[in-house]
């Protein structure tokens, strides 16, 4: 149990990757506090793995702030921050719902960005007084951080915009231990595709491939944050083996 003693913070834990990896720290030792509106899903998974629920819109940067001060409040220290939650809404530019544009910038950008700097004086801090002596800060970023094509132009953007992030603050803070990393995913079995609008998911070409389960990506963000303290995995691309 290689994470026991640290506190990590995850969220967007009320469902798919966020769970998952969740589950998957909780069982490396850590002690996990979970963020996201869903608060009863949050409780049962929090008396599941002893854990420690705060509901929180992460968009609004009150809450946000909460979820991390809290968390230090209730468990009494933070290690570990995965910056998970995030929304895609597919469809073209042009005629686009701007309200959905408005949706995934509050979301996938300024909701990440609020948790990193209400986190980051606790990750400096701890990094230097922990179990491991190192902090790790992992931003969820997609395939869509990499690659960009008709049909999800802002979502690519909300993604490309989290690498810059990842990799700018990397540079800031890893001489002092706090390790900012950069995860992903390609295809992953979870709830993000209902939130795309009908008459957009109507059309969608399904998937014949095998797709990556949720435990996939956790597994590669638990490998992320159980390397030795002076072995920092800068950013891991995972795509389902069949995908493109
Ligand atoms: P899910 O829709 O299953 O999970 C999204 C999570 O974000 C939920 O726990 C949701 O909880 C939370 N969330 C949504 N809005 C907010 C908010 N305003 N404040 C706090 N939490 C919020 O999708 P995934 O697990 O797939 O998504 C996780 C991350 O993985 C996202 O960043 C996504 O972009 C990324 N990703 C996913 C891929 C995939 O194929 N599944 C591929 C590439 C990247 P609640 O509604 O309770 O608030």
């Amino acid at each position: 149990m290689t994470l026991e003693g640290t506190v990590a913070l995850v969220t967007g834990a009320s469902s798919g990757i966020g769970e998952a990896t969740a589950r998957a720290l909780a069982a490396q030792g850590a002690t996990v506090a979970l963020a996201a509106r869903r608060k009863d899903r949050l409780d049962a998974l929090a008396a599941e793995l002893g854990g420690f629920a705060v509901e929180a819109d992460v968009t609004d940067r009150e809450q946000a702030i909460n979820a991390v001060e809290s968390t230090v409040s209730a468990l009494g220290r933070l290690d570990i921050v995965i910056n998970n939650a995030g929304v895609m809404l597919l469809g073209p530019i042009v005629d686009a719902p701007v309200e959905e544009w408005d949706r995934m910038i509050a979301l996938n950008l300024n909701g990440l960005l609020y948790v990193a700097h209400a986190a980051l004086p606790h990750l400096l801090k701890y990094a230097q007084e922990g179990p491991r002596n190192v902090a790790d800060l992992v931003n969820v970023s997609s395939v869509a951080g990499r690659r960009v094509g008709q049909g999800g132009g802002i979502y690519q953007l909300t993604k490309h915009g989290v690498g810059v992030f990842s990799e700018a603050l990397r540079q800031e803070v890893t001489a002092r231990h706090v390790r900012s990393s950069l995860v992903e995913p390609g295809a992953t079995e979870s709830e993000l595709v209902t939130h795309v609008r009908e008459a957009v998911r109507s059309n969608l070409t399904p998937s014949t491939i095998e797709i990556l389960k949720a435990e996939d990506i956790a597994d590669a963000i638990v490998y992320i944050v159980t390397r030795p303290r002076h072995m920092a995995v800068n950013e891991i691309l995972i795509r389902p083996t069949e995908q493109e």
